[in-house]
């Protein structure tokens, strides 16, 4: 059997990393902001209409704005309670980008610690809010990898504080929380994968972040 790996695919408008993950169950973890893009990428590995889940990081329209025509397909679309809040709130206005994407609402409002079985792939979630409220990770414990979303990047970097709903001691917390877990390969919502040894990076991140705020 083929090992499974996630497929990375880099979206417009602002190259926001997506994972799409072909277990038992599908999952896509984020969708990026143009509807043409992720559905064309998608359809390179499967019918985009036979995706069970779309797993949002976060609502930022770069991650998610393709969301609300993903779910027309057929879908289930999870995202934590506190940021669809955020999002509704915000009538799916991005007001400091100035964009407006369709609507939608999610199947599961998440809260932190569920299980999300796909198959041979198993996700935790991870409430680590700090880049914004409801902010998540996926963590699979037995193949030791992290999907961090906009909260930890490669190299120590971490997600900006500066936007709505941002929280920088929230954002301490929630890192020092994923410096905790054991991680082989960082899959982050922009930028480089790590395959090895990932654990390092989140400690550079946690030491950093603690000197900054
Ligand atoms: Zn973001």
């Amino acid at each position: 059997m083929r090992e499974l790996k996630p497929i990375k695919i880099v979206t417009p408008p602002l190259a926001a990393n997506c994972y799409l993950i072909l277990d038992e169950k599908s999952a896509l973890i984020d969708c990026g902001g143009d509807t043409k893009f992720i559905l064309n990428a998608l359809s390179r590995y499967m019918e985009p209409k036979d995706l069970d889940y779309l797993i949002l990081t976060h609502s930022h329209f770069d991650h998610a704005a393709a969301a609300g025509d993903l779910k027309e397909l057929g879908c289930k679309i999870l995202m934590h309670k506190d940021e669809y809040a955020l999002v509704k709130a915000q009538g799916f206005t991005s007001i400091f980008f100035n964009v407006k994407f369709k609507p939608f609402k999610p199947d599961f409002e998440l809260k932190g610690g569920e299980i999300i079985e796909l198959g041979d792939v198993v996700l935790e979630v991870i409430h680590t809010p700090g880049h914004s409220p409801g902010s998540i990770c996926l963590y699979d414990e037995n193949k030791k990898w992290l999907f961090s979303g906009d909260t930890v990047f490669a190299y120590g970097a971490f997600g900006r504080v500066d936007l709505p709903g941002g929280d920088a001691k929230a954002l301490v917390k929630s890192i020092e929380k994923l410096s905790e877990l054991d991680v082989e390969n960082l899959y982050p919502g922009h930028e480089d994968v790590i395959e090895g040894n990932a654990k390092a990076s989140i400690l550079e991140a946690l030491s950093i972040v603690k000197m900054i705020f």
